[in-house]
């Protein structure tokens, strides 16, 4: 069959590989000139398998007065008069129920360690390098209370294959002797030592790069989508740039423009942009390098995660719902500076925003955090949508999931958690 994969983020992207791997002709569409130029460019980089628990939590109840008016607040609410930020919130606010937030674990544990695999079986196949690192991670709660608290979810994650320990700051030093700088105390942490991390742009460049060596490829780069084709309930072609792309079927995977897509297809997609901000600071000398961490870290007071991409760091944080602001505020970049120079002072010069690559981007979610793989109402368009916060952790087992599926073949993993429902 010719596939036509809408989108070159990393979902996309991988879609593209293993559905070329299956035997397809692929052709890869995307409005920039390289892959991964969106969302999947400046991310927090963290392959974070064991930490899947969704946004939608009941402790969301108590903080909405901190998300709507607190001006520290990591995440923040602008209300709109936008009748789909209302509806994703009433279905975000349904799912914030201890009963769905276990399920959606469960089913997010269960992808996640597919993807694990699968990214190791593609590095195997295809020797790509994206900085990828496997020294573990670690999450600092900033008081006992939550540290505390952390011991419930560790239990319930452990009868479903995590393997996490809870530490305490000495232990956290000794992991990470980086943090013997910090300028702040820390009540302990949970050490994940399974978990890794990756440059998801480098990646995304470097597959499409292999890709482009095969004959049945074709990256059609440069070409915003414009316009659809339909035919009997079906998709026949989209018109991108000055080209129209014919196939037998279509891929959704535009991240946070899929739900335009959708709706221009005649359904409806429960997603919403949560914009976040990161920056990356150079490592430039071995005293900057020596002052930063090796392993990822989360900072759970301040929400804002780390990951050591070679002689760089990548500092990532907030949430914000704002629709498509792709501003980006000098206090949202001050803020993940001061994250830094309070936790790994001396790793870097952070005197000059500009030249941190400052960033945004908008995590394509769904109200409960579950992406959505699979069928929709139109029967050649496939879904791969919806990652939110875990898109670069989650692609791999996902593209696997949706060339199955497309096939009609037994899947790897139960699909039916991700399957859409108009
Ligand atoms: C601050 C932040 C930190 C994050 N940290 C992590 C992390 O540590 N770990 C993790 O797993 N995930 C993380 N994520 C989430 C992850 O980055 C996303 O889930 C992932 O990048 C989504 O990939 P995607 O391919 O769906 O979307 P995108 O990467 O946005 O790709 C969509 C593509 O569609 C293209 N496109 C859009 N409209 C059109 C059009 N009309 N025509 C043609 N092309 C079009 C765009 O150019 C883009 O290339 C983070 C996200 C943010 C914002």
């Amino acid at each position: 069959m010719h596939i036509c994969v809408l989108g070159a983020g990393v979902i996309g992207v991988t879609s593209a590989y293993r559905l070329l791997e299956a035997g397809h002709q692929v052709t890869l569409v995307d409005a920039a000139a390289l892959p991964g130029s969106e969302t999947s460019l400046g991310n927090g980089a963290q392959l974070s398998y064991s930490y899947v628990a969704p946004l939608a939590d009941p402790s969301v109840w108590s903080h909405w007065p901190e998300y709507l008016f607190g001006a520290d607040s990591p995440l923040t609410l602008r209300p709109k008069m936008d009748p789909a930020q209302w509806r994703w919130l009433l279905k975000f606010l349904a799912a914030c129920n201890t009963k769905r937030v276990r399920q959606t674990t469960v089913d997010l544990l269960r992808l996640a360690f597919f993807s694990r695999e699968q990214l190791q079986q593609l590095t195997q196949a295809v020797p790509l390098d994206f900085q990828y690192r496997s020294a573990g991670k670690l999450v600092m709660y900033g008081d006992a209370k939550g540290l505390d608290s952390a011991r419930k979810q560790i239990a319930f994650q452990a009868e479903h294959g995590c393997q996490q320990q809870i530490i305490d700051a000495a232990r956290c030093v000794e992991i990470e002797p980086a943090l013997a700088n910090a300028k702040r105390d820390w009540a302990g942490g949970v050490y994940t030592a399974s978990e890794e991390a990756g440059d998801c742009a480098l990646f995304c460049r470097q597959l499409v790069g292999a890709m482009s060596q095969q004959s049945g490829f074709r990256f059609a780069h440069s070409q915003r989508i414009h316009q659809l084709e339909m035919r009997n309930g079906a998709l026949t072609a989209v018109h991108a740039g000055q080209e129209q792309i014919d196939a037998d079927a279509f891929v959704l995977a535009l991240g946070s423009a899929s739900a335009d897509f959708a709706r221009r297809a005649g359904f409806s997609l429960p997603l919403y942009p949560l914009k976040g901000y990161s920056i990356t600071v150079p490592l430039i000398d071995s005293a900057n390098q020596a002052a930063a961490p090796q392993v990822s870290i989360t900072d759970l007071a301040k929400k804002i995660v780390y990951a050591r991409l070679g002689e760089r760091l990548r500092v990532a944080g907030r949430v914000e719902l704002v629709g498509m602001d792709r501003s980006i505020p000098a206090a949202a970049i001050d803020e993940l500076k001061r994250g830094v120079s309070e936790l790994f002072p001396g790793c870097g010069d952070l005197s000059d925003s500009a030249s941190l690559s400052p960033w945004s981007g908008f995590r394509p979610a769904t109200p409960s955090g579950v992406p959505l793989i699979g069928a929709t109402p139109v029967k050649n368009l496939y879904l791969n949508v919806g990652h939110g916060s875990l898109g670069w952790t989650l692609a791999h087992g996902s593209a696997t999931l949706l060339t199955q599926l497309i096939a009609g073949r037994a899947t790897a993993i139960d699909a039916s958690p991700f399957s859409f429902s108009a």
